[in-house]
């Protein structure tokens, strides 16, 4: 297997909380929440990130969107609101190489985005 933490994670080569799985993607706790719900959810195909959406087929990017309003309304935080997020590169603060999105929620977040 590959060396990539969320390739792992997907392959259930390294243990995390399930929230929400299909074919296709897989949400978990993120082990460091920045909020009260921190979910992330990611293809369970390897891509680096947005800048890498080629190696992913256009079912599997609609699947990612729906899976993240399914995520929320598991949470119970579907109405009280909720942010996604994912950070590309350097810049953006992007620590694992493999596309994913940070589902932020369960309290009221900062009005700033950075
Ligand atoms: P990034 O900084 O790349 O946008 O987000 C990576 C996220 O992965 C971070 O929020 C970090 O807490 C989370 N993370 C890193 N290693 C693990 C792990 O082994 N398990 C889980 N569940 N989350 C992880
Ligand atoms: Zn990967």
């Amino acid at each position: 297997m590959n060396e990539c933490l969320f390739c792992k994670i997907a392959a259930g080569a390294i243990p995390a909380k399930t929230v929400y799985e299909n074919d296709v993607v897989l949400a978990f706790h993120d082990i460091n929440p920045q909020s009260k719900a921190h979910v992330l959810l990611i293809p369970k195909k390897h891509a680096q990130g947005l800048n890498d959406l080629n190696a992913l087929d256009d079912g599997t990017l609609s699947a990612l969107l729906r899976a993240a309003k399914e995520v929320a309304r598991l949470l119970g935080i579907q109405d009280s609101g909720y942010r996604l997020v994912s950070n590309c590169g350097e810049d953006g603060r992007q620590s694992v190489q493999h596309l994913h999105f940070h589902i932020l929620g369960g309290e009221r977040l900062s009005d700033r985005m950075v």
